[in-house]
């Protein structure tokens, strides 16, 4: 874990949850700012702490090449040698590589093109227009920082989840976890497939706790077009609709926020907690464009914020399905001995967050405790 945090993200980022949220078996923050959200350079401290406090035999910087099946169980091949296991848990991470839609490579080629991975400060792209695509917590951070950077932006708006920093005093993720929805289990979730592609929460964890939402975004001086389709002769074409997309991320936001009232009232929090608020819809530009002409000079650079896939080049057993999403039910992966965690939604609605792996954790060992008692 501790690696991904080292490697893969931008200077400025900070959690988007809240420090007292931070919590991993035997260790939880314990500072002086619990509804502050830490840096990077903190989330590793962190995670190197757990390393020592789990007292877990872990070695770092070993590389996992191959896993093959064996007659009793799994074999590994690593930088470090191999091992021979019974059992083996994956939990090497759904964010491994970035996504970028295949007409990327029709771009231009005098538009530079960075993805989250490697980008680090405004400071490292050239002058002139950025055009962020995706409007997930990764492109509404990084559209904050590259305007407060002088340049001009332009975020390309696909589906999106809109969420308050904070609602009636207390942080949004307060209310995912304390009314009980994060803790939703895969198994009651309405529409697993779809909670599962769910693109992440427009969040920025600032000391100011500041809300990041497209109407922020716009105030700023952003420019917000619709989702990027297709690449025609250098030109970028755009859909429109986008008064569509804010509807439906703003009824969403809506429905979520009844469901926190609903919740507050019928488990006596009313008195506790600030009065119930409703936000402005987002508000829809008067005119937005079609197209963009990628080789006019005006966009110099774009950033591909367009999500995250899992990277299993190494997993040799036969468990990956055709869009490279592993096939497992709750973990327990489609292949005896074999299991997973750290995946959306694996078991709960929060299994991806730090906050969520303990549990998830705990039952998938016990599955695997179980298997071994079995089998041997
Ligand atoms: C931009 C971004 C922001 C996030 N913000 C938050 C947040 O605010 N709060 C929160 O709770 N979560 C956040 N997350 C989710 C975050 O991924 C998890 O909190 C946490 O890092 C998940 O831990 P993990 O161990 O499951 O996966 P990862 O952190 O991805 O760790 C997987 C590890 O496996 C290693 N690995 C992969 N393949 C191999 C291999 N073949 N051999 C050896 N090692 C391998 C990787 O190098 C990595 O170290 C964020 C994620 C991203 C991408």
């Amino acid at each position: 874990m501790a690696n991904s945090w080292r490697r893969e993200r931008w200077d400025s980022l900070r959690l988007l949850t809240p420090n007292w949220q931070s919590r991993l078996p035997g260790l939880r923050y314990e500072g002086p700012d619990p509804d502050g959200y830490m840096t990077v350079g903190e989330v590793i401290e962190f995670i190197e702490r757990f390393a020592k406090v789990s007292r877990a035999p872990v070695r770092a910087g070993v590389n996992v090449t191959s896993v093959r099946q064996a007659d009793d169980g799994y074999h590994v091949t690593t930088s470090d040698g191999e091992i021979h296991s019974r059992t083996v848990v994956i939990a090497s991470g759904a964010c491994n590589r970035p996504a970028q839609p295949p007409f990327s490579a029709a771009v231009p080629a005098s538009v530079g093109q960075v993805t989250s991975f490697g980008y680090r400060d405004p400071a490292q792209l050239p002058e002139g227009g950025v055009l962020i695509v995706g409007a997930s917590a990764t492109g509404v951070q990084l559209a904050a920082e590259l305007r407060r950077s002088g340049r001009p932006v332009t975020v390309s708006v696909g589906e999106h989840v809109r969420l308050p920093r904070t609602y009636r005093g207390r942080d949004v993720l307060w209310w995912m976890d304390a009314s009980g929805i994060w803790g939703q289990r895969y198994d009651e979730v309405e529409d697993l497939t779809r909670a599962r592609r769910l693109p992440s929460p427009q969040l920025v964890g600032t000391p100011e706790r500041t809300t990041l939402d497209l109407n922020a975004l716009a105030s700023m001086g952003v420019e917000l077009v619709g989702r990027w389709a297709a690449v025609r002769d250098g030109r970028a074409l755009l859909s429109g609709g986008l008064r569509n997309v804010f509807s439906l991320a703003d009824l969403k936001m809506e429905r979520l926020l009844d469901t926190f009232d609903e919740w507050a009232k019928a488990e006596g929090y009313d008195a506790e907690v600030g009065l119930p608020e409703r936000f402005a819809a987002t508000r829809v530009p008067e005119s937005t464009r079609l197209q963009l002409d990628l080789r006019s000079g005006e966009i110099a650079t774009i950033v591909w914020a367009t999500g995250f896939r899992p990277d299993y080049g190494w997993l040799h057993v036969p468990v990956v399905d055709a869009k490279g999403q592993l096939k497992h039910e709750g973990g327990v992966v489609d292949s005896a001995g074999l299991y997973a965690l750290g995946l959306p939604v694996l078991r709960r609605r929060k299994s991806t967050f730090i906050c969520g792996i303990e549990d998830d954790a705990r039952e998938v060992i016990d599955h695997l405790a179980r298997y071994l008692a079995m089998h041997w």
